[in-house]
């Protein structure tokens, strides 16, 4: 199977999921996690029509992307990893979406890169707040009280614009399981919209991998990050 049949077979699971919820095939993104993956691979991604791509290293992505990036305007080009301190600074300047804000020490260090960074159009930088919905994941915030402060720290910030919600379902094919923890992050985006009213800020949900991506289109998933069903593996 070649990644142009792995992503139309994908196109159409995510098109049934919509009818059976009564979504908008245009209200999600298809984004490609393209991470281990070299160039062939994502330029064939990209000749199959997706845009959006997920990077988990800041060098890996550097690697690969700024090259592919002057050759393929209109490439959106997420960090979904875990940001370690030493490297928010090329993080701000490379990526368009920082999905996996997890700890309010990475905020900060990012509040800081961003205010520095002066991106040519002077926009500020899309970020995502990663929640926990999943036991074995070691990543995102657990309790509403620190993302509750983290958002604040954010929003006061002109050169970060909180988007949405990120989460990684546990690692499991409990169906049950799977939905809970989606359904858990469409909660916490109801507290956080309440708390924080702003249509904007709280729009996307970034949730659904190659194993549960359907679920999470049925639940209510605006993004998701498919990579082993993409690229084989
Ligand atoms: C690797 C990764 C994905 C993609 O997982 P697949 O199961 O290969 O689709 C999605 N999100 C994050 C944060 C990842 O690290």
């Amino acid at each position: 199977m070649s990644v142009a049949d792995n992503i139309g077979k994908i196109e159409e699971r995510i098109a049934n999921a919509c009818i059976r919820s009564g979504r908008k095939r245009e209200d999600i993104t298809f984004m490609a996690v393209t991470k281990f993956q070299e160039l062939g691979a994502i330029k064939e991604a990209w000749n199959a029509g997706l845009r959006c791509f997920g990077e988990s290293r800041v060098q890996e992505a550097a690697a690969k992307f700024d090259g592919f990036r002057d050759e393929h305007p209109g490439t959106e080009l997420h960090f979904i990893g875990s940001l370690q301190r030493n490297k928010v600074k090329s993080a701000v300047s490379m990526f368009d979406c920082i999905q996996s804000v997890d700890r309010e020490s990475l905020a900060l260090e990012l509040i800081k890169h961003s205010e520095e960074r002066g991106s040519p159009s002077g926009s500020p930088l899309p970020i995502l707040l990663e929640f926990r919905t999943g036991e074995d994941s070691k990543s995102g915030f657990i309790g509403l009280d620190e993302l509750f402060r983290v958002t604040e720290l954010i929003l006061g910030c002109s050169s970060l614009e909180v988007r949405g919600l990120m989460t990684m379902a546990p690692f499991t094919d409990d169906e049950a399981a799977l939905r809970a923890a989606f359904r858990r992050l469409v909660k916490v985006r109801g507290e956080l919209e309440q708390r924080f009213p702003g249509k904007e800020n709280w729009a996307c949900l970034s949730m659904g991998m190659s194993g549960d991506f359907e679920i999470a289109v049925e639940e209510g998933s605006t993004l998701l990050r498919i990579g082993g069903a993409v690229f084989g593996g």
